[in-house]
């Protein structure tokens, strides 16, 4: 059978563009096995892999304790649905809660299924405990989002590419600018149906935005004050990205690098993805305390695959690895590295305007026009010369290595993106 041979690069690139929907741009590199913080392509050529697929793969790719669980597990018993119980879902339920701090989870697959959950959640919420009229809650978003891609989860996303005419749209969202203090208050004063607020930690696909120093502690004090729920979307930034368990975590004093959050930025809502798992299965889950969660009762919001025994088994042994091998530590440290060298090179070269970034969440902003290609150019550069990144919105290049990267590797690093960027011409 053909498609059992190997193939060439060009081979798979054509048999997606002819078999496969054209809903993603891929930067042309066929990739066939992954370790630690490498990839390689069916070629056998050898790659630093600074996209982690988008955070998934925070653990490094193919973690032994990680394929070890997943396939110990696969070997036992893979799905039951919830119709019955069994004997791996509650254990995990208990690690990651206590890992966490929060009383309860509920499991789903991925992301933007989580991200569904929790505005279900906070709905029921509004109407249940806050007293919001039926129909009438609303929940708060920020400009430039990006929360996955549903019907309801683009009605309030504003590039026009994730929405045109995928509507109708769903309403009860209301946007307001990121980092801006003074547009929460005025839409949580404009109105007395708002059930909470959606955010990112850091705008990460709108190209990795850090909201000013306190933004996020203040606004969940402004929550607070209005009886509305903060509901962080930390599918990107969660899991020691950002080089801290949590990135709503980064914006306080305490120096503990494990601690799920001071209570005054803690979240009424947490929503985690990509890396539950370290990107070996889709698992991402809904976190909450007992006086939000119970409002959901049996029958209400469910998936057959969420919280399946594979799932439940592999996500423990992600958080294990992130704990027992210090990963938000070391995004921490490196992060600094990276950030200093390169905003030191972007001094010498006219085409680096800027870095920015938290942990091993960074982007280096490309000094030209939004509608060029030259952050695209750069990174199929990048790419001949043994580093994966991809450009987000606008010429922003976002880099997100796996967290197990060492000093010595991010140096490498550090040195190609230089050497690529010097030796580019337009
Ligand atoms: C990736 C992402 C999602 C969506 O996750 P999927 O697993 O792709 O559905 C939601 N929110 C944020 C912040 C993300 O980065």
């Amino acid at each position: 059978m053909a498609v059992l041979n190997k193939l060439t690069s060009q081979e798979a690139i054509e048999l997606e563009n002819k078999h496969g929907a054209h809903n993603y741009h891929p930067l042309p590199v066929v990739l066939s096995k992954g370790e630690g913080v490498y990839v390689w392509d069916v070629e056998g050529k050898k790659y630093y892999d600074f996209l982690s697929a988008y955070s998934a793969v925070n653990q490094g790719h193919c973690h032994p304790k990680i394929v070890d669980a997943m396939v110990n597990q696969a070997k036992t018993l893979s799905l039951t649905s919830r119709a019955f119980y069994n004997d791996i879902l509650g254990k995990y339920e208990k690690f990651a809660t206590e890992y966490f701090g929060f009383d309860k989870l509920l499991p789903m697959n991925t992301g933007a299924e989580a991200v569904e959950t929790a505005i279900k959640i906070c709905r029921k919420w509004a109407y249940e405990v806050k007293g919001i009229p039926e129909n009438k809650a609303e929940i708060i978003v920020c400009e430039n989002n990006f929360h996955g891609r549903t019907t309801t989860i683009i009605s309030f996303s504003n590039d026009p590419v994730a929405r045109k005419n995928f509507g109708p749209y769903t309403k009860g969202f209301v946007k307001i600018e990121y980092d801006n203090l003074q547009a929460l208050q005025e839409a949580l004063e404009n109105s007395n149906n708002i059930a909470g607020l959606l955010i990112e930690p850091i705008q990460g696909e709108a190209g990795v935005y850090v909201p000013s120093e306190g933004y996020l502690a203040a606004a969940k004090r402004m929550c607070e004050e209005y009886n509305v729920l903060f509901i962080a979307d930390e599918v990107q930034t969660g899991i020691a990205r950002t080089g801290r368990l949590l990135a709503t975590c980064g914006n306080c004093t305490c120096e503990d690098k494990n601690c799920s959050g001071t209570p005054e930025i803690k979240p009424d809502i947490l929503i985690l993805g990509k890396a539950l798992s370290g990107g070996a299965y889709p698992v991402s889950a809904v976190f909450a305390n007992d006086n939000i969660m119970n409002v959901i009762k049996p029958g209400n919001h469910g998936s057959t695959f969420g919280g399946n025994p594979i799932a439940a088994a592999v996500a423990i042994a992600a958080l294990e690895v992130v704990r027992d091998e210090n990963l938000a530590d070391n995004a921490d440290r490196l992060g600094v590295i990276f950030r200093e060298e390169l905003a030191a090179f972007a001094k010498t070269n006219n085409l680096v305007k800027s870095v920015r970034g938290k942990g091993l969440l960074n982007a280096i902003l490309i000094n030209d026009t939004e509608d060029s290609s030259t952050a695209w150019d750069i990174c199929i550069k990048l790419r001949d010369n043994g580093l994966l990144a991809k450009p987000t919105h606008g010429n922003i290049i976002r880099f997100a290595p796996p967290l197990v990267m060492t000093e010595v590797q991010l140096r490498d690093c550090i040195a190609i993106i230089k050497k690529t960027i010097t030796e580019f011409k337009i």
